[in-house]
């Protein structure tokens, strides 16, 4: 463990006596922490509410509020974000200590604090603090997965199923522009029949990377509908906007080519578009209704000739 790694770890020093609070926050420092001092519990409290420390050494006898008060705040305070604590206390009986643990300590110390033992605890600390962080993200990795669809890397279906109606619900609520896009790929069947399976997962990668690459980050999203068939959600934005988007798309995907199996391949894709408009609210709207007239669109823009957009604003 290197100082890098100590200065990642700010700890939080509540302690009431000068003398050794002074000392403590020196040997901290030197070894490398960002130490904050707290002269009683309410005042580390107040630190603590105002700026997150992962680590919290405390002492156990002080005035206006005690250590073990102060574990049990902090416990409550931080319920998703874990708070490594030590006591230190010259109390040094088993009874003591047990109560010590009960109140949400981690590990204590008596004093006077052997030096080495005391950075030797904290580090013990961070260890635990550095496993919880890596679960953390291996729990945010398999979220993202479960939302993923694992070949073209944009949301999958039961993302969309999940997200969608809140989208809708939220615009209607609010009185929001909506738009919902729905586009599909002309003559995919051709693609695979032509340069092979592989290949047309290719052409779909590319495909989905186009779409996600052309929308705004951040807002608009892009979902796998079906096998070659996605959405892309548009929140915030007019039918004006979403035809122009729609048509911008149109043109990406037709200029596209797509390096597969050795050749360069070029497709096309056809579009349904339908928009919320911001007033008069309907409330009574739902995504299966929005879906229903895009994939009519969608339908009805094959039938035209594929290649084209097709929109119609909701109820109209
Ligand atoms: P249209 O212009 O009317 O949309 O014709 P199409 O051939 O694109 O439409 P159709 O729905 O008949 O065919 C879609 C094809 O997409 C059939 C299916 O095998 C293929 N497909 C679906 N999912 C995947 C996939 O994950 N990978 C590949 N390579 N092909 C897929
Ligand atoms: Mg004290
Ligand atoms: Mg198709
Ligand atoms: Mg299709």
């Amino acid at each position: 463990m290197n100082e890098n790694s100590h200065a990642e770890y700010p700890i939080l020093l509540a302690d009431d006596d000068p003398i050794s609070r002074r000392l403590f926050e020196k040997l901290l420092t030197r070894e490398g922490f960002r130490v904050t001092v707290a002269a009683d519990g309410r005042e580390a409290l107040e630190l603590f509410r105002r700026h997150f420390f992962p680590i919290v050494l405390t002492d156990w006898e002080m005035p206006k509020m005690e250590g073990p008060e102060l574990c049990q705040a902090i416990r409550r305070e931080s319920p998703s974000r874990y708070v490594y604590m030590v006591m230190m206390t010259s109390k040094g009986s088993k009874d003591d200590i047990i109560s010590g643990l009960g109140a949400g300590a981690d590990d204590y110390l008596t004093k006077p604090a052997h030096h080495a033992e005391l950075v030797a605890r904290i580090n013990t600390g961070i260890r635990i603090l550095q496993l919880e962080k890596s679960l953390k993200a291996a729990v945010d990795e398999i979220q993202l997965m479960s939302v993923t669809d694992p070949l073209t890397s944009v949301y999958n279906r039961g993302y969309i199923n999940q997200r969608l109606p809140e989208e809708i619900q939220r615009a209607v609520r609010y009185g929001h522009e909506f738009s919902l896009l729905m586009c599909d790929i002309d003559h995919f069947k051709k693609v695979n029949d032509t340069y092979g399976h592989l290949a047309g997962d290719n052409v779909l990668q590319s495909f989905a990377r186009s779409l996600a690459a052309a929308v705004r980050q951040q807002v608009d999203w892009v979902g796998r509908y079906g096998g070659e068939e996605f959405l892309v959600i548009l929140p915030e934005t007019d039918f004006a906007g979403a035809m122009v988007l729609g048509e911008r798309l149109r043109s990406i995907i037709e200029s596209l080519g797509i390096q597969a199996a050795g050749q360069t391949i070029r497709i096309t894709a056809s579009f349904g578009i339908t928009s919320l408009s911001a007033t008069p609210p309907k409330p009574s709207v739902t995504a299966e209704m929005l879906l229903q007239t895009v994939d009519q669109l969608l339908y009805g823009a094959k039938a035209q000739g594929r290649n084209r957009v097709l929109g119609r604003v909701f109820g109209h």
